[in-house]
């Protein structure tokens, strides 16, 4: 997936809010607090949705609320309430793939973490961050 970095689209964060609340307006109402990810994980989170939202529509489990999607420790979270096992695996499944994509830019080649605030992010990604500021870590992770 290396198409689609170079940045890309600044107005990304408020955009991105509004095309999931637009898209998938059963699961997301007042009770969602927080959308704040990256660029490079909005394929995860927006298939996570649609993947959710087929069960709930074909499956007939309660309708869920999304409360709040959000990165923590270089990781996707996503909190919503009313899931049963089923929904709450799928949403395992995509935090777990956020660990493997870069936050920035969606690749899935060479990623990593920075040190200090953690990021998970890609080596190019990394590079152009460490032109940036002084002082910035990344490290490869481990193939497993
Ligand atoms: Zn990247």
């Amino acid at each position: 997936m290396r198409q689609g970095r170079r940045k890309i689209n600044k107005d990304f964060g408020n955009k991105y809010p509004k095309f999931l609340k637009a898209k998938f307006p059963e699961m997301f109402d007042e009770s969602c607090i927080e959308i704040a990810i990256g660029e490079g994980w909005s394929h995860i989170v927006t298939s996570l949705c649609s993947a959710i939202q087929f069960q709930i529509d074909h499956n007939d489990p309660d309708q869920i609320k999304v409360l709040q999607i959000k990165e923590k420790f270089g990781g996707l979270r996503f909190y919503a309430s009313g899931c049963n096992d089923y929904l709450q695996g799928m949403i395992s499944f995509a935090e777990s793939l956020s660990y493997r994509t870069c936050e920035f830019c969606g690749s899935t080649q060479d990623i990593g973490r920075t040190g200090g605030w953690i990021k998970t992010i890609c080596k190019e990604c990394a590079t152009e961050e460490k032109s940036k500021r002084g002082d910035f870590s990344w490290t490869q992770r481990e193939e497993d």
